[in-house]
C-alpha cells in the first residue's frame, strides 16, 4: 500500500481505550475529564482535543497510546516539547554525521513550526496553517513579485523580498511557488538571517527551507488533507500493486497549493509513505 492509513483522533481513541478495557465512563475518571466530552470525542467531534486532555489520557493509557494520540492530534505532548529542546541544543554539537544531521534539522525546524503556529494569531492564520503574505507583513517583509522575469527565483534583503517568477502573470502554477518562497523569507526572518538568493544551499538555508514547508503543511493539516484524498481514490489507485503515490502527492499538492516537492517532503518526513513509494520518489535522500 503507498499511502499509510491515517486513523482520525475520535476511532483511534476509541481503539486505544477498548484495547485497555476501559468504558467510556473510567477513562472519563481517570483522565479527569467529562463522560459526553470523550464520547463526542471518540465520534469524530470537528473541536480538537485540548493538550492538557491529551496529556492526562496519555498518563491513564500509557505512553505509547499517548504518543500516539498526540501525533493524531497535531499536537506536542510537554514530555516532547522537552525532548526536542535538548536535540535543538545537541544540534550545535559538532559530533553529528553528516548524514543524521539534516533529519535532526527537519525536526528541530518542525517544532519551531508547530510551537509558532499555536502562537500565531488567528487573522494570519488560513486552514491551520499561516498566510506567507500576512505573515511577511507581520515580520515587516515587503514582498515585490514580478512575473516573466528572469533571475533567481527569489532576492530576500533585510526587509524586502524579490520574487521573480518565470511563470505569466495569471499562471495558476505560480501561486503555490510565490506561497513557498514567501513563506522561505518569512522562515530566515524567523531565525534571524534576513538575507536570502534562493537557492543557496548554506545551513540555514536548508532550515529555512524545512521551516516554509512545514508553516504550509502543519503535521495535522497534511494528515487531514491525505485522508480526504485517500478516501476520493479510486479502487485502482489504492492497489498495492499500482505504482501510485505520485498521484496522491499531487493531488495533496494541489489541494494545499504548494509546490509537489513540498508536499512529497512532508508526507515523507511523517512518514505518511511507505519505504517504496519514498525509494521511487525521492531515491537515496
Ligand atoms: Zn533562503
Amino acid at each position: 500500500m503507498p499511502v499509510v492509513e491515517v486513523p482520525g483522533f475520535g476511532p483511534l481513541l476509541r481503539q486505544l481505550r477498548r484495547d485497555s478495557g476501559f468504558t467510556l465512563r473510567q477513562l472519563a475518571e481517570r483522565s479527569g475529564s467529562h463522560f459526553t466530552h470523550l464520547s463526542r470525542l471518540e465520534q469524530g467531534s470537528d473541536r480538537a482535543p485540548s493538550r492538557g486532555l491529551v496529556e492526562r489520557l496519555a498518563r491513564a493509557l500509557g505512553p505509547e497510546a499517548g504518543s500516539r494520540l498526540a501525533a493524531a492530534a497535531g499536537i506536542l505532548t510537554e514530555p516532547t516539547e522537552r525532548a526536542v529542546a535538548r536535540t535543538h541544543r545537541a544540534l550545535a554539537e559538532p559530533v553529528f554525521a553528516e548524514r543524521s544531521l539534516p533529519a535532526l534539522r527537519r525536526i528541530d525546524a518542525g517544532v519551531l513550526a508547530e510551537s509558532l503556529l499555536r502562537k500565531a494569531p488567528s487573522r494570519g492564520m488560513e486552514r491551520d496553517r499561516v498566510n506567507p503574505t500576512v505573515l511577511c507583513r507581520t515580520l515587516g517583509i515587503r514582498p515585490e513579485v514580478r512575473a516573466g522575469e528572469a533571475g533567481p527565483a527569489a532576492v530576500f534583503d533585510g526587509d524586502t523580498v524579490r520574487i521573480c517568477d518565470p511563470g505569466d502573470p495569471d499562471d495558476a502554477a505560480a501561486v503555490p511557488r510565490v506561497r513557498f518562497l514567501l513563506s522561505h523569507a518569512a522562515g530566515h526572518a524567523l531565525i534571524g538571517n534576513r538575507e536570502c538568493t534562493f537557492p543557496r544551499m548554506a545551513d540555514e538555508e536548508a532550515f529555512a527551507l524545512d521551516l516554509a514547508a512545514h508553516l504550509l503543511c502543519p503535521r495535522a493539516l497534511i494528515e487531514r488533507t491525505l485522508r480526504a484524498v485517500s478516501s476520493e481514490l479510486d479502487d485502482e489507485a489504492r492497489n498495492p500493486w499500482a505504482a501510485r503515490s505520485g498521484d496522491v502527492v499531487t493531488l495533496v499538492a494541489e489541494r494545499l497549493a504548494v509546490p509537489g516537492w513540498v508536499a512529497l517532503r512532508r508526507l515523507a518526513d511523517e512518514a505518511l509513505l511507505d519505504d517504496d513509494a519514498l525509494y521511487y520518489s525521492l531515491g537515496d535522500r
